[in-house]
């Protein structure tokens, strides 16, 4: 061979290599799904490919001459973003239940994240329950609220009245400690008392702190139902709060509770909207359910009976010269509440299975406004309480700022099966929401409200957060005779690209990871 020869062989070979270059090798490549991104309005026949705890690659995997360690054949699923739910009780989950860091429940729903803290109850030391739940290991990430009830209660116990001006400067400083800290927002419960002692005065000060910070105010607002101030005052409170302090507002399970209001979401909406038009902005979050879940004193007793302590709620309770007060306002709740055949005893700690009040108090031989203050006074109790109205929940849920959660408490499957319920009612059987929409409002929506950077989307760059579920088998299979059976059809469900759930059976791997609100700056170099 002369040397010319060798040469043009030599540069017809790297011609050669240049046409056909090696691939590039990922972890994992998840092909023949159907992928919803997040964000667009339909799905594509695309791969996902995941390499570290981040995504690779969404596309095309020939044209991008892309390949994997690993395939994963994803045919007839669909692949979307894991599922974010803003609204769960699951720090004590977490902390203190026996093996409740899995969080089983919420994994086998495709959530790969949930946040807690919500009602005012978060963690004042957010930055302490943050670090003890990552200590603990848990299966979805997770991320905190702090609440305006929890620094209300540090800094001046259950007492009924405003805070003295130094009180308030505490619950500021403590505030802006835990936004430091990495808290997604101040949450409110201004239902609950003591919270509910608090004036939009003292909430919009301590929603200013959290505009400071860019963060969220997200509330249980003060009424639900037709209580005190009704739903429409309440929703115009929260909106008022936003203008006041600059904070976007994000209202909890928003719903119309009780005959009362029912009909009144055409309002809520509209109120909101206009808020959104004059540039506040303003989203909520909403359960699949017709019945909502809380304890008995709270759906019951009123407010002013339970300020100070349990203690002095039940002398209240007992006192003689309460007495006709008390059967008339509880009667009255009863009334909105749609009365006591719609109020079922759930998760109790007698063994005895759920109940109707009406049942119960037929056993008890006690009328069922004496039934319930017996109750409480044992001890309180959960319950389903069934008020609201389709029509109610389909209007709220098409609204494009309206995004899925569960609200997840014990006794209710809204725990267990709330997203596999919304799809599967709300999407497959009434058409309310399409398959993209659904997706999108369970994922991106909640990670830009939230400001959970990196999560939400498929997209380059991003965390790998995946789900890939079974259309067909999606669905819920708890109800509220067994509100903890597991949902079905998530097939694959990884978390930081390691897999939660693989060929629909549960891994023990604990890969969650703590989250604080916006922290991803090497998510924003790298994604695209
Ligand atoms: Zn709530």
């Amino acid at each position: 061979m002369t040397w010319k020869l060798a040469t043009l062989v030599a540069a017809l070979t790297s011609i050669a290599a240049c046409q056909a270059p090696e691939p590039t090798v990922y972890d994992i490549q998840i092909s023949g799904g159907v992928v919803y991104d997040g964000v667009s309005e339909s799905g594509r026949a695309v791969d996902v490919f995941i390499d570290g705890d981040k995504i690779a690659f969404v596309g095309d995997a020939e044209a991008a001459n892309a390949t994997a360690r690993e395939t994963i054949d994803a045919t007839g699923l669909i692949v979307a973003p894991g599922f974010i739910d803003p609204h769960t009780h699951t720090l004590t989950d977490v902390m203190f239940e026996q093996d409740g860091q899995q969080l089983a429940g919420y994994l086998t729903q495709g959530v790969s994240t949930v946040v807690a803290g919500n009602d005012g109850g978060g963690p004042v030391d957010t930055g302490g329950a943050l670090a003890a739940v990552q200590e603990r290991g848990l299966g979805p990430n997770f991320a905190l609220f702090t609440g305006h009830g929890s620094l209300r209660g540090e800094v001046m116990g259950r007492e009924n009245r405003a805070p003295r001006e130094i009180e308030l400067d505490e619950m500021k400083a403590k505030l802006r400690q835990a936004l430091a800290d990495g808290a997604l927002g101040l949450s409110t419960g201004l239902y609950y008392a003591p919270a509910s002692y608090a004036d939009i005065d003292e909430i919009a000060a301590l929603a200013a702190v959290a505009a400071e910070y860019d963060a969220l105010y997200e509330s249980h607002i003060r009424e639900e139902s037709s209580y005190s101030v009704g739903l429409l005052g309440a929703v115009d409170e929260a909106l008022e709060i936003g203008r006041r302090s600059g904070a976007a507002v994000h209202i909890a399970h928003i719903k119309a509770l009780g005959v009362d209001v029912w009909g009144q979401s055409e309002d809520v909406i509209s109120r909101i909207e206009a808020a959104q038009a004059e540039g506040l902005e303003v989203t909520a979050d909403q359960y699949p359910w017709s019945a909502s879940g809380t304890r008995i004193s709270n759906a019951l007793i009123p407010n002013w009976a339970k300020a100070d302590s349990d203690e002095a709620m039940y002398a209240r309770l007992r006192a003689p010269e309460n007495r006709d007060r008390l059967i008339a306002e509880i009667t009255e709740n009863l009334r909105k509440r749609g009365g006591p055949g719609a109020i079922l005893l759930v998760a109790r700690t007698d063994g005895l299975s759920s109940r109707t009040l009406s049942e119960e108090a037929a056993a008890l031989q006690l009328d069922p406004v004496q039934a319930a203050i017996d109750i409480v006074l044992g001890g309180d109790a959960r319950i389903a309480s069934f008020n609201m109205q389709d029509a109610d929940i389909e209007r709220f849920m098409r609204q494009p700022w309206v995004m899925t959660s569960s609200d997840g408490t014990n006794g209710h499957p809204r725990k267990v099966a709330s997203f596999p319920r919304k799809y599967r009612t709300y999407v497959e059987e009434k058409s309310v929401l399409s398959l993209a929409q659904f997706i999108n409002l369970s994922s991106r929506l909640t990670a830009d409200t939230l400001n959970l950077c990196g999560r939400g989307q498929l997209k380059r760059g991003y965390y790998a957060d995946v789900v890939v579920f079974d259309p067909q088998t999606f669905g819920p299979v708890a109800d509220f005779s067994t509100p903890s059976e597991l949902s079905t059809g998530v097939q694959h469900l990884f978390v930081n690209g390691h897999r939660a759930i693989a060929d629909g059976s549960l891994n023990q791997n604990l890969q969650g990871r703590a989250l604080k609100r916006g922290a991803c700056a090497d998510i924003k170099e790298t994604a695209s």
